[in-house]
Protein backbone atom coordinates (compact mmCIF):
# COMPACT_ATOMS: atom_id res chain seq x y z
CA UNK A 1 0.00 0.00 0.00
CA UNK A 2 1.15 3.62 -0.67
CA UNK A 3 4.85 2.10 -2.23
CA UNK A 4 6.80 4.72 -3.91
CA UNK A 5 9.82 4.53 -6.10
CA UNK A 6 12.78 3.76 -5.07
CA UNK A 7 14.57 6.37 -6.62
CA UNK A 8 17.20 9.35 -5.60
CA UNK A 9 14.77 11.40 -7.11
CA UNK A 10 11.97 10.40 -4.91
CA UNK A 11 14.26 10.69 -2.00
CA UNK A 12 15.33 14.29 -2.91
CA UNK A 13 11.96 15.11 -2.80
CA UNK A 14 11.22 13.78 0.35
CA UNK A 15 13.92 16.03 2.05
CA UNK A 16 13.27 19.41 0.30
CA UNK A 17 10.21 21.63 1.53
CA UNK A 18 6.69 22.36 -0.20
CA UNK A 19 7.44 24.50 -3.02
CA UNK A 20 3.95 26.46 -2.71
CA UNK A 21 1.13 26.81 -0.21
CA UNK A 22 -1.26 24.37 -1.92
CA UNK A 23 1.54 21.58 -2.37
CA UNK A 24 0.69 18.19 -1.73
CA UNK A 25 3.41 18.33 1.32
CA UNK A 26 1.18 21.28 2.76
CA UNK A 27 -1.63 18.89 1.85
CA UNK A 28 -0.60 16.50 4.50
CA UNK A 29 0.82 18.91 7.09
CA UNK A 30 -3.06 20.63 7.05
CA UNK A 31 -4.21 17.37 6.83
CA UNK A 32 -2.25 15.94 10.09
CA UNK A 33 -3.11 19.38 11.92
CA UNK A 34 -6.76 19.16 11.96
CA UNK A 35 -6.60 15.96 12.78
CA UNK A 36 -4.63 16.23 16.17
CA UNK A 37 -6.81 19.57 16.67
CA UNK A 38 -9.75 16.44 16.55
CA UNK A 39 -8.89 14.17 18.42
CA UNK A 40 -7.67 16.72 21.25
CA UNK A 41 -11.12 17.43 21.21
CA UNK A 42 -12.36 14.03 22.05
CA UNK A 43 -12.81 11.81 25.47
CA UNK A 44 -10.00 10.49 26.90
CA UNK A 45 -9.66 7.12 25.40
CA UNK A 46 -11.12 7.53 21.63
CA UNK A 47 -11.48 4.30 20.64
CA UNK A 48 -11.55 0.96 23.28
CA UNK A 49 -8.88 -1.25 21.95
CA UNK A 50 -7.21 -3.70 23.84
CA UNK A 51 -3.06 -3.31 24.15
CA UNK A 52 -3.42 -6.93 22.45
CA UNK A 53 -4.87 -5.88 18.98
CA UNK A 54 -3.04 -2.33 19.45
CA UNK A 55 0.45 -4.92 19.30
CA UNK A 56 -0.89 -6.56 16.27
CA UNK A 57 -0.57 -3.32 14.12
CA UNK A 58 3.43 -2.96 15.59
CA UNK A 59 4.62 -7.00 15.01
CA UNK A 60 6.81 -6.44 12.20
CA UNK A 61 10.32 -6.78 13.32
CA UNK A 62 11.41 -6.32 10.02
CA UNK A 63 12.65 -3.42 8.50
CA UNK A 64 10.19 -1.93 5.88
CA UNK A 65 11.89 -3.08 2.04
CA UNK A 66 10.15 -0.22 -0.28
CA UNK A 67 9.73 3.60 0.67
CA UNK A 68 6.00 4.84 1.88
CA UNK A 69 4.71 7.88 -0.10
CA UNK A 70 4.58 10.62 2.92
CA UNK A 71 0.82 10.71 2.55
CA UNK A 72 0.01 7.03 2.80
CA UNK A 73 2.27 6.94 5.68
CA UNK A 74 0.82 9.96 7.36
CA UNK A 75 -2.72 8.16 6.87
CA UNK A 76 -1.50 5.21 8.65
CA UNK A 77 0.07 6.76 11.32
CA UNK A 78 -3.84 8.66 12.12
CA UNK A 79 -5.01 4.92 11.61
CA UNK A 80 -2.48 2.71 13.73
CA UNK A 81 -1.14 5.60 16.22
CA UNK A 82 -3.41 8.87 16.86
CA UNK A 83 -6.60 7.12 17.05
CA UNK A 84 -5.58 4.79 20.00
CA UNK A 85 -3.24 7.63 21.78
CA UNK A 86 -4.74 9.11 25.44
CA UNK A 87 -5.59 12.25 25.25
CA UNK A 88 -3.62 14.00 27.74
CA UNK A 89 -5.89 17.07 27.36
CA UNK A 90 -8.75 16.20 28.41
CA UNK A 91 -10.25 18.09 31.23
CA UNK A 92 -11.19 14.80 32.68
CA UNK A 93 -7.79 13.01 32.68
CA UNK A 94 -6.71 14.08 36.24
CA UNK A 95 -4.68 10.92 37.20
CA UNK A 96 -1.20 12.13 36.22
CA UNK A 97 1.22 14.86 35.86
CA UNK A 98 1.72 14.87 32.03
CA UNK A 99 -1.82 17.67 30.97
CA UNK A 100 -2.51 19.75 28.56
CA UNK A 101 -0.56 21.93 27.22
CA UNK A 102 -0.92 26.10 25.50
CA UNK A 103 -1.62 25.38 22.11
CA UNK A 104 1.25 27.68 21.26
CA UNK A 105 3.91 24.71 21.61
CA UNK A 106 2.47 22.77 18.13
CA UNK A 107 3.71 25.89 15.80
CA UNK A 108 6.97 26.08 17.93
CA UNK A 109 7.58 22.88 17.87
CA UNK A 110 7.53 22.88 14.21
CA UNK A 111 9.94 25.93 14.52
CA UNK A 112 12.13 23.71 17.01
CA UNK A 113 12.09 20.99 14.37
CA UNK A 114 12.47 22.90 11.43
CA UNK A 115 15.68 24.39 12.84
CA UNK A 116 17.27 21.49 14.20
CA UNK A 117 19.71 23.25 16.51
CA UNK A 118 22.44 21.03 19.31
CA UNK A 119 22.68 22.06 22.25
CA UNK A 120 25.93 20.40 23.17
CA UNK A 121 28.55 23.11 21.13
CA UNK A 122 28.08 26.50 20.20
CA UNK A 123 28.95 25.79 16.45
CA UNK A 124 25.46 23.93 15.62
CA UNK A 125 23.29 25.75 18.22
CA UNK A 126 24.54 29.86 18.61
CA UNK A 127 21.65 31.86 19.69
CA UNK A 128 20.26 28.38 21.26
CA UNK A 129 23.11 28.32 24.04
CA UNK A 130 22.66 31.91 25.24
CA UNK A 131 18.99 31.71 25.49
CA UNK A 132 19.48 27.84 27.26
CA UNK A 133 21.82 30.04 29.48
CA UNK A 134 19.14 32.66 30.34
CA UNK A 135 16.38 30.22 30.89
CA UNK A 136 19.04 28.25 33.21
CA UNK A 137 19.49 31.82 34.73
CA UNK A 138 15.21 32.60 35.27
CA UNK A 139 15.39 29.34 37.11
CA UNK A 140 18.42 30.37 39.51
CA UNK A 141 16.88 33.53 40.11
CA UNK A 142 13.80 32.17 40.76
CA UNK A 143 14.89 29.71 43.59
CA UNK A 144 17.98 31.38 44.98
CA UNK A 145 17.22 35.23 44.05
CA UNK A 146 21.04 36.08 44.08
CA UNK A 147 21.84 40.28 42.87
CA UNK A 148 22.11 41.29 39.57
CA UNK A 149 25.99 41.41 39.58
CA UNK A 150 25.63 37.76 40.34
CA UNK A 151 23.76 36.66 37.07
CA UNK A 152 26.09 39.60 35.28
CA UNK A 153 28.70 37.46 36.60
CA UNK A 154 28.31 34.03 35.49
CA UNK A 155 25.41 34.19 32.96
CA UNK A 156 27.18 34.00 30.03
CA UNK A 157 30.49 32.88 31.59
CA UNK A 158 32.58 30.26 30.31
CA UNK A 159 33.59 29.03 33.57
CA UNK A 160 30.90 28.71 35.27
CA UNK A 161 27.28 26.98 35.11
CA UNK A 162 23.91 28.09 36.45
CA UNK A 163 22.49 24.67 35.82
CA UNK A 164 21.88 21.92 33.23
CA UNK A 165 19.33 21.22 31.17
CA UNK A 166 18.63 18.01 30.60
CA UNK A 167 15.80 15.27 29.28
CA UNK A 168 14.08 15.53 32.37
CA UNK A 169 13.86 15.28 36.35
CA UNK A 170 15.50 11.59 36.25
CA UNK A 171 18.55 12.91 34.63
CA UNK A 172 18.61 16.14 36.55
CA UNK A 173 18.52 13.96 39.89
CA UNK A 174 21.31 11.80 38.57
CA UNK A 175 23.24 15.16 37.13
CA UNK A 176 23.05 16.83 40.43
CA UNK A 177 24.09 13.83 42.57
CA UNK A 178 27.03 13.23 39.50
CA UNK A 179 28.11 16.87 40.85
CA UNK A 180 27.77 16.15 44.54
CA UNK A 181 29.60 13.10 44.13
CA UNK A 182 32.73 14.53 41.93
CA UNK A 183 32.84 17.26 44.78
CA UNK A 184 33.57 15.18 47.51
CA UNK A 185 35.58 12.70 46.13
CA UNK A 186 37.92 15.24 44.25
CA UNK A 187 41.12 15.10 43.35
CA UNK A 188 43.71 16.59 45.74
CA UNK A 189 47.47 15.86 46.60
CA UNK A 190 48.27 12.44 46.23
CA UNK A 191 44.85 11.48 44.14
CA UNK A 192 43.46 12.53 40.74
CA UNK A 193 39.60 12.43 41.69
CA UNK A 194 36.71 9.99 40.90
CA UNK A 195 35.99 11.63 38.03
CA UNK A 196 39.94 10.47 36.65
CA UNK A 197 40.37 7.37 39.07
CA UNK A 198 37.14 6.03 39.78
CA UNK A 199 35.33 4.72 42.61
CA UNK A 200 37.24 1.78 44.00
CA UNK A 201 39.93 4.13 44.01
CA UNK A 202 38.32 7.04 45.76
CA UNK A 203 36.73 5.01 48.45
CA UNK A 204 40.55 3.75 49.24
CA UNK A 205 41.82 7.02 49.42
CA UNK A 206 39.45 8.84 51.41
CA UNK A 207 38.91 5.68 53.65
CA UNK A 208 35.23 5.65 53.08
CA UNK A 209 32.86 2.10 53.43
CA UNK A 210 29.98 3.19 51.53
CA UNK A 211 28.59 6.72 50.23
CA UNK A 212 24.88 6.99 50.92
CA UNK A 213 21.81 8.99 49.79
CA UNK A 214 18.95 9.57 52.40
CA UNK A 215 15.43 10.61 51.49
CA UNK A 216 11.96 9.48 52.25
CA UNK A 217 9.74 6.63 51.27
CA UNK A 218 7.98 9.00 48.36
CA UNK A 219 11.20 9.28 46.93
CA UNK A 220 11.01 9.34 43.21
CA UNK A 221 12.69 6.09 41.77
CA UNK A 222 15.11 8.10 39.79
CA UNK A 223 16.74 8.35 43.21
CA UNK A 224 17.31 4.65 43.06
CA UNK A 225 18.07 4.66 39.50
CA UNK A 226 20.58 7.73 40.04
CA UNK A 227 22.76 5.98 42.84
CA UNK A 228 22.56 2.70 40.87
CA UNK A 229 24.69 4.59 37.91
CA UNK A 230 26.65 6.66 39.71
CA UNK A 231 28.32 2.98 41.10
CA UNK A 232 26.64 4.34 44.81
CA UNK A 233 24.57 0.83 44.83
CA UNK A 234 20.59 0.97 45.34
CA UNK A 235 21.24 -0.62 48.96
CA UNK A 236 23.27 3.00 49.52
CA UNK A 237 19.84 4.86 48.99
CA UNK A 238 18.32 5.01 52.51
CA UNK A 239 14.81 5.61 52.34
CA UNK A 240 13.46 6.20 55.34
CA UNK A 241 9.47 5.77 56.08
CA UNK A 242 6.97 8.47 56.26
CA UNK A 243 3.96 7.81 57.21
CA UNK A 244 2.57 11.25 57.41
CA UNK A 245 4.15 11.89 54.10
CA UNK A 246 7.22 13.89 54.47
CA UNK A 247 10.64 12.99 55.73
CA UNK A 248 11.27 13.96 59.82
CA UNK A 249 14.20 16.06 60.14
CA UNK A 250 15.24 14.13 63.62
CA UNK A 251 14.69 10.57 61.94
CA UNK A 252 17.10 11.97 58.81
CA UNK A 253 19.86 13.19 61.50
CA UNK A 254 19.75 9.68 63.51
CA UNK A 255 19.52 7.74 60.10
CA UNK A 256 22.83 9.74 59.25
CA UNK A 257 24.57 9.41 62.32
CA UNK A 258 24.25 5.92 62.61
CA UNK A 259 25.40 5.45 58.87
CA UNK A 260 28.09 7.60 59.70
CA UNK A 261 29.50 6.06 62.81
CA UNK A 262 29.99 2.57 60.74
CA UNK A 263 32.82 4.49 58.41
CA UNK A 264 30.37 5.32 55.72
CA UNK A 265 29.63 8.56 54.49
CA UNK A 266 26.13 10.70 53.46
CA UNK A 267 26.74 11.47 50.21
CA UNK A 268 23.82 13.67 49.91
CA UNK A 269 19.96 14.53 51.63
CA UNK A 270 17.06 14.40 49.22
CA UNK A 271 14.41 16.37 50.17
CA UNK A 272 11.08 16.47 47.69
CA UNK A 273 9.40 19.47 46.89
CA UNK A 274 6.37 18.17 46.12
CA UNK A 275 6.16 14.26 45.86
CA UNK A 276 5.26 12.79 43.18
CA UNK A 277 2.78 10.34 44.61
CA UNK A 278 0.57 12.74 46.92
CA UNK A 279 2.23 16.44 46.93
CA UNK A 280 3.64 16.71 49.93
CA UNK A 281 6.81 19.32 50.77
CA UNK A 282 9.49 18.18 52.99
CA UNK A 283 10.34 20.59 55.61
CA UNK A 284 13.20 21.88 53.47
CA UNK A 285 14.95 24.56 55.56
CA UNK A 286 15.00 21.62 58.50
CA UNK A 287 16.88 19.18 56.56
CA UNK A 288 19.22 21.92 54.99
CA UNK A 289 19.89 22.18 59.13
CA UNK A 290 20.51 18.53 58.69
CA UNK A 291 22.71 18.51 55.71
CA UNK A 292 24.30 20.66 57.46
CA UNK A 293 24.92 19.05 60.78
CA UNK A 294 26.18 15.99 58.56
CA UNK A 295 28.21 17.62 56.30
CA UNK A 296 26.59 16.50 53.24
CA UNK A 297 25.18 17.91 49.98
CA UNK A 298 21.12 18.89 49.84
CA UNK A 299 19.32 18.14 46.94
CA UNK A 300 16.10 19.46 46.18
CA UNK A 301 13.48 17.46 43.91
CA UNK A 302 11.46 19.78 42.96
CA UNK A 303 10.61 18.62 39.55
CA UNK A 304 6.53 18.76 40.60
CA UNK A 305 6.69 21.71 43.06
CA UNK A 306 9.29 23.84 41.54
CA UNK A 307 6.50 25.77 39.69
CA UNK A 308 4.98 26.55 42.96
CA UNK A 309 7.61 29.22 43.14
CA UNK A 310 6.15 31.16 40.57
CA UNK A 311 2.93 31.99 43.74
CA UNK A 312 3.78 34.74 45.82
CA UNK A 313 1.04 33.30 47.78
CA UNK A 314 2.20 29.70 47.65
CA UNK A 315 6.16 29.75 47.48
CA UNK A 316 6.42 29.72 51.51
CA UNK A 317 5.40 25.81 51.08
CA UNK A 318 8.44 25.08 49.76
CA UNK A 319 10.59 27.56 52.56
CA UNK A 320 14.17 26.71 52.73
CA UNK A 321 14.72 25.70 48.56
CA UNK A 322 17.02 28.48 48.08
CA UNK A 323 19.92 26.88 50.73
CA UNK A 324 20.04 23.65 48.54
CA UNK A 325 23.20 22.66 46.83
CA UNK A 326 21.05 22.00 43.68
CA UNK A 327 17.44 21.61 42.50
CA UNK A 328 15.53 19.57 40.15
CA UNK A 329 13.14 21.52 37.79
CA UNK A 330 10.77 19.63 35.59
CA UNK A 331 9.42 22.47 33.04
CA UNK A 332 7.19 19.34 31.24
CA UNK A 333 5.16 18.98 33.99
CA UNK A 334 3.55 22.41 36.35
CA UNK A 335 5.43 24.62 33.61
CA UNK A 336 3.42 23.33 30.76
CA UNK A 337 6.10 22.40 27.95
CA UNK A 338 6.03 19.61 25.88
CA UNK A 339 8.46 16.24 27.61
CA UNK A 340 11.97 16.89 27.26
CA UNK A 341 12.25 19.60 29.12
CA UNK A 342 14.36 19.13 32.96
CA UNK A 343 17.06 21.30 34.60
CA UNK A 344 19.63 20.51 37.84
CA UNK A 345 20.18 24.24 39.05
CA UNK A 346 23.32 24.64 40.85
CA UNK A 347 23.33 27.29 43.56
CA UNK A 348 26.95 27.19 43.07
CA UNK A 349 28.34 28.30 39.50
CA UNK A 350 31.79 26.79 40.33
CA UNK A 351 29.92 23.25 41.13
CA UNK A 352 29.55 21.42 37.69
CA UNK A 353 33.04 22.02 36.70
CA UNK A 354 33.53 19.30 38.46
CA UNK A 355 31.66 17.42 36.05
CA UNK A 356 33.33 19.31 32.93
CA UNK A 357 34.47 17.42 30.22
CA UNK A 358 36.97 18.46 27.64
CA UNK A 359 37.45 16.98 23.96
CA UNK A 360 39.58 17.82 21.07
CA UNK A 361 37.29 18.38 18.13
CA UNK A 362 33.73 19.93 20.52
CA UNK A 363 34.04 20.83 24.03
CA UNK A 364 37.40 23.15 23.40
CA UNK A 365 38.53 24.41 26.70
CA UNK A 366 37.73 28.20 27.51
CA UNK A 367 34.81 27.38 24.89
CA UNK A 368 30.59 27.80 26.19
CA UNK A 369 29.74 24.72 24.75
CA UNK A 370 26.72 23.59 27.04
CA UNK A 371 27.59 20.20 26.11
CA UNK A 372 30.87 20.18 28.69
CA UNK A 373 28.70 19.84 31.70
CA UNK A 374 26.25 17.85 30.84
CA UNK A 375 24.97 14.31 30.98
CA UNK A 376 23.73 13.83 27.74
CA UNK A 377 25.60 14.53 24.50
CA UNK A 378 23.12 16.17 21.46
CA UNK A 379 20.35 17.57 22.83
CA UNK A 380 17.64 19.59 20.92
CA UNK A 381 16.31 23.44 21.83
CA UNK A 382 13.72 22.29 24.32
CA UNK A 383 14.67 25.31 26.28
CA UNK A 384 13.12 27.55 23.43
CA UNK A 385 10.00 25.83 24.85
CA UNK A 386 10.39 27.13 28.60
CA UNK A 387 11.74 30.47 27.62
CA UNK A 388 8.44 31.42 24.97
CA UNK A 389 6.09 29.76 28.10
CA UNK A 390 8.00 31.89 30.40
CA UNK A 391 7.50 34.66 28.64
CA UNK A 392 3.83 34.13 27.12
CA UNK A 393 2.47 33.41 30.32
CA UNK A 394 4.42 35.58 32.39
CA UNK A 395 5.39 35.05 36.16
CA UNK A 396 2.15 36.09 37.33
CA UNK A 397 0.36 34.14 34.61
CA UNK A 398 1.69 31.28 35.86
CA UNK A 399 0.92 32.61 39.28
CA UNK A 400 -2.79 32.26 38.31
CA UNK A 401 -2.74 29.10 37.12
CA UNK A 402 -1.00 27.48 39.90
CA UNK A 403 -2.72 29.31 42.36
CA UNK A 404 -6.04 28.37 40.68
CA UNK A 405 -4.48 24.49 40.57
CA UNK A 406 -4.17 24.31 44.71
CA UNK A 407 -7.37 25.77 45.55
CA UNK A 408 -9.10 23.29 42.98
CA UNK A 409 -7.06 20.46 44.62
CA UNK A 410 -9.04 22.07 48.20
CA UNK A 411 -12.52 22.10 46.35
CA UNK A 412 -12.24 18.59 45.51
CA UNK A 413 -11.28 17.26 48.87
CA UNK A 414 -14.08 19.15 50.13
CA UNK A 415 -16.43 17.42 47.66
CA UNK A 416 -14.70 13.88 48.85
CA UNK A 417 -15.17 14.74 52.62
CA UNK A 418 -18.65 15.67 52.14
CA UNK A 419 -19.61 13.25 49.79
CA UNK A 420 -20.84 10.11 51.98
CA UNK A 421 -19.56 7.16 49.87
CA UNK A 422 -15.88 8.63 49.88
CA UNK A 423 -12.59 9.27 51.88
CA UNK A 424 -10.11 11.44 51.61
CA UNK A 425 -6.69 9.82 52.37
CA UNK A 426 -4.55 12.83 51.90
CA UNK A 427 -5.17 15.82 51.99
CA UNK A 428 -3.44 18.57 49.02
CA UNK A 429 -0.69 20.66 49.75
CA UNK A 430 0.06 21.39 46.56
CA UNK A 431 -2.56 20.15 43.32
CA UNK A 432 -2.11 16.57 44.35
CA UNK A 433 -4.60 14.67 46.57
CA UNK A 434 -5.33 10.45 47.19
CA UNK A 435 -8.86 9.42 48.29
CA UNK A 436 -10.67 5.61 47.99
CA UNK A 437 -14.12 5.03 47.39
CA UNK A 438 -16.03 3.37 50.29
CA UNK A 439 -19.76 2.55 51.41
CA UNK A 440 -20.91 4.44 54.42
CA UNK A 441 -21.28 1.50 56.70
CA UNK A 442 -17.54 0.87 56.20
CA UNK A 443 -16.57 4.41 57.43
CA UNK A 444 -18.54 4.05 60.22
CA UNK A 445 -16.90 0.53 61.21
CA UNK A 446 -12.83 1.46 60.75
CA UNK A 447 -13.65 3.80 63.20
CA UNK A 448 -14.72 1.78 65.73
CA UNK A 449 -14.10 -2.21 64.87
CA UNK A 450 -11.08 -3.89 66.21
CA UNK A 451 -7.56 -3.55 64.06
CA UNK A 452 -7.28 -6.64 62.90
CA UNK A 453 -11.10 -6.17 61.45
CA UNK A 454 -10.03 -3.05 60.10
CA UNK A 455 -7.27 -4.84 58.60
CA UNK A 456 -9.89 -7.13 56.55
CA UNK A 457 -11.83 -4.26 55.43
CA UNK A 458 -8.98 -2.03 54.14
CA UNK A 459 -8.11 -5.40 51.90
CA UNK A 460 -11.11 -5.84 50.68
CA UNK A 461 -11.16 -1.49 49.96
CA UNK A 462 -8.15 -1.69 48.36
CA UNK A 463 -9.68 -4.57 45.84
CA UNK A 464 -12.84 -2.23 45.40
CA UNK A 465 -10.57 0.91 44.13
CA UNK A 466 -8.41 -1.17 42.17
CA UNK A 467 -11.41 -2.32 40.67
CA UNK A 468 -13.30 0.71 39.89
CA UNK A 469 -9.80 2.82 38.67
CA UNK A 470 -9.53 0.27 35.92
CA UNK A 471 -13.33 0.08 35.25
CA UNK A 472 -12.69 3.67 34.81
CA UNK A 473 -10.07 3.71 33.03
CA UNK A 474 -11.79 1.10 30.24
CA UNK A 475 -14.75 3.42 30.24
CA UNK A 476 -12.68 5.71 28.80
CA UNK A 477 -14.06 9.38 29.90
CA UNK A 478 -12.17 9.90 32.48
CA UNK A 479 -9.18 8.74 33.98
CA UNK A 480 -7.72 8.98 37.90
CA UNK A 481 -4.60 7.18 38.78
CA UNK A 482 -3.73 4.64 41.65
CA UNK A 483 -1.03 4.35 44.54
CA UNK A 484 -0.56 2.77 47.52
CA UNK A 485 0.58 4.66 50.57
CA UNK A 486 1.65 3.91 54.17
CA UNK A 487 -0.84 6.04 56.54
CA UNK A 488 -0.63 7.59 59.38
CA UNK A 489 -3.64 6.90 60.62
CA UNK A 490 -3.11 2.89 60.13
CA UNK A 491 0.29 2.67 61.64
CA UNK A 492 2.34 3.07 58.78
CA UNK A 493 0.28 0.44 57.07
CA UNK A 494 -0.32 0.25 53.23
CA UNK A 495 -3.44 0.71 51.50
CA UNK A 496 -4.72 1.77 47.98
CA UNK A 497 -6.11 4.79 46.74
CA UNK A 498 -6.76 6.81 43.62
CA UNK A 499 -4.61 9.41 43.08
CA UNK A 500 -5.23 13.09 41.36
CA UNK A 501 -3.35 15.49 39.93
CA UNK A 502 -5.27 18.92 39.33
CA UNK A 503 -2.75 20.30 36.66
CA UNK A 504 -5.28 21.28 33.67
CA UNK A 505 -6.69 24.98 33.82
CA UNK A 506 -9.74 23.75 32.04
CA UNK A 507 -10.77 21.14 34.49
CA UNK A 508 -14.28 22.62 35.65
CA UNK A 509 -15.80 21.42 39.53
CA UNK A 510 -18.86 19.93 36.88
CA UNK A 511 -15.52 17.36 35.71
CA UNK A 512 -15.02 16.91 39.19
CA UNK A 513 -18.29 16.19 40.49
CA UNK A 514 -18.55 14.14 37.21
CA UNK A 515 -15.77 12.13 38.20
CA UNK A 516 -16.57 11.05 41.65
CA UNK A 517 -20.30 10.39 40.66
CA UNK A 518 -19.38 7.79 37.72
CA UNK A 519 -16.99 6.32 40.35
CA UNK A 520 -19.62 5.90 43.02
CA UNK A 521 -21.79 4.33 39.77
CA UNK A 522 -19.49 2.20 39.18
CA UNK A 523 -18.67 0.85 42.22
CA UNK A 524 -22.13 0.39 43.80
CA UNK A 525 -22.54 -2.12 41.02
CA UNK A 526 -19.78 -3.92 41.87
CA UNK A 527 -20.21 -7.24 44.05
CA UNK A 528 -17.41 -6.12 46.27
CA UNK A 529 -19.50 -3.18 47.17
CA UNK A 530 -22.25 -5.45 48.66
CA UNK A 531 -19.72 -7.71 50.25
CA UNK A 532 -18.24 -5.07 52.14
CA UNK A 533 -21.34 -3.23 53.70
CA UNK A 534 -23.04 -6.33 54.70
CA UNK A 535 -19.76 -7.21 56.28
CA UNK A 536 -19.10 -3.83 58.27
CA UNK A 537 -23.09 -4.16 58.89
CA UNK A 538 -22.32 -6.93 60.51
CA UNK A 539 -19.10 -5.92 62.69
CA UNK A 540 -21.51 -2.98 63.50
CA UNK A 541 -23.74 -4.90 64.93
CA UNK A 542 -21.45 -7.08 66.60
CA UNK A 543 -19.68 -4.26 68.11
CA UNK A 544 -22.46 -2.61 69.14
CA UNK A 545 -24.21 -5.33 71.62
C1 LIG B 1 8.42 13.34 37.67
C2 LIG B 1 9.39 13.37 38.77
C3 LIG B 1 10.72 12.95 38.57
C4 LIG B 1 11.21 12.36 37.27
O1 LIG B 1 11.11 13.21 36.22
P1 LIG B 1 11.06 12.71 34.70
O2 LIG B 1 10.90 13.97 33.97
O3 LIG B 1 9.89 11.78 34.61
O4 LIG B 1 12.34 12.00 34.43
C5 LIG B 1 11.60 13.06 39.64
N1 LIG B 1 11.17 13.53 40.83
C6 LIG B 1 9.91 13.93 41.06
C7 LIG B 1 9.53 14.46 42.40
C8 LIG B 1 8.97 13.86 40.02
O5 LIG B 1 7.71 14.26 40.26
Amino acid sequence: MGEAQVSLKHLYRVFTKPEHKDSKLAQIEQHLSDNIMDFLSQHVVTKKTSLEEIEKDFSQAGVPESPEFVSAHAESLLEKLVAHSVNTYSPTFIGHMTSALPYFHLPLAKLLVGLNQNLVKIETSKAFTPLERQVLGMMHNLIFDESDAFYDAHLHSARHALGAFCSGGTVANITALWVARNKLLGPRPGFNGVAKAGLAAAYRHYDINNLGVICSKRGHYSLSKAVDALGLGREQLLTLPCPAQTLRPEDALKAGLEYQAQGNKVLAIVGIGGTTETGHVDPLDELADVAKELGCWFHVDAAWGGATLFSSTNRSKLKGISRADSVTMDAHKQMYVPMGAGMAIFKNPEDANAVRHHAQYILREGSKDLGATTLEGSRNGMAMMVYSTLHILGRRGYELIIDQNIEKAQTFARMINTHPQFMLTTSPTLSLLTYRVCPASVQQALEKVSPQECDKLNQKLDQLVVAVQKAQREAGKSFVSRTRLECAELDGKAITVFRVVLANPLTTEQDLANILEEQALLAQKMRLWKELDKRAMAMLKHASV
